[in-house]
């Protein structure tokens, strides 16, 4: 795809998120946007980062996107050859504990972690940062056995957990949406997600009281997913065009 592609898409990413935010009565600069960055190569994600702060810099008035990588050999590979645009990069698949220390070199948050072991790896890992880790507990809201992710009635404990450790800071909560073709079944997972995150953020649990981020919504459903109150919408094929067949999510 060439760079004017990428261009275009990715604003009209930014029409679409402006105008779920209108519709559902938000701020139309409410949910920002994360770039799905998997399969494609440097070239055309440096693409998209030049387009989204040629976009800022014309007065769009949008946050800068975030870039989000599945795989933490993807994100070594990548990252070292965009490091002059100081992207913000988010790991959004299961992290392996041999990857942690590979995966924080680049990382800014974690949107995927869903269990005990691994926030106590990531909190033992980042103690001599300066900066706190930014973590995401990913929630499994549909059910599917292919989803990584927490089971929701399990989350809110999980959160106060991880939000109490050293080094992390709990930022939100992630999912997955379900994938049908019912908008109805797509939508109450969303719910799920802000009931999880509104009754942890409620809890009064140390560290929990900032956990105020969603992140859920792709391109196929990121509208349902800004009208359920999405922070992140994290945007793969919208901005890119396909990918190889072979490459699932979850
Ligand atoms: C690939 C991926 C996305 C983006 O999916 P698209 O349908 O291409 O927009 C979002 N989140 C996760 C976790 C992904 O793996």
């Amino acid at each position: 795809m060439s760079s004017e592609d990428v261009a275009h898409r990715l604003a009209q990413v930014h029409e679409r998120v402006a105008a779920a935010c209108a519709a559902a009565g938000r701020g139309t600069t409410d949910a920002r946007v994360l770039l799905a960055s998997k399969t494609m190569d440097v070239a055309t994600v440096r693409a998209a980062l030049l387009a989204d702060a040629a976009a800022r810099a014309a007065g769009s008035g949008t946050a800068p996107v975030l870039l989000g990588e599945n795989r933490v050999q993807e994100l070594v590979a990548k990252a070292p050859a965009l490091q002059d645009l100081a992207p913000t990069w988010h790991v959004i698949g299961p992290l392996q504990s041999n990857k942690v220390n590979a995966a924080l070199r680049w990382a800014a948050a974690v949107e995927s972690v869903a269990d005990d072991a691994l926030a106590q790896r990531l909190s033992a890992r980042v103690r001599e940062r300066d900066v706190p880790l930014d973590v995401w507990i990913q929630v499994n809201v549909s059910g599917e056995a292919s989803k990584h992710g927490a089971h929701p009635d399990a989350a809110p404990d999980l959160a106060a957990r991880v939000a109490a450790l050293p080094g992390l800071r709990l930022a939100g909560f992630m999912t997955v949406g379900a994938r049908s073709d019912d908008e109805r079944v797509v939508r109450a997972g969303f719910a799920r997600l802000r009931a999880v995150r509104d009754e942890v953020v409620g809890s009064g649990a140390p560290g929990t009281a900032g956990a105020h981020g969603l992140s859920m919504g792709m391109s196929g459903d990121l509208e349902i997913a800004v009208a359920e109150g999405a922070t992140v919408v994290r945007v793969g094929t919208a901005v890119f065009g396909s990918r190889p067949a072979a490459e699932a999510h979850g």
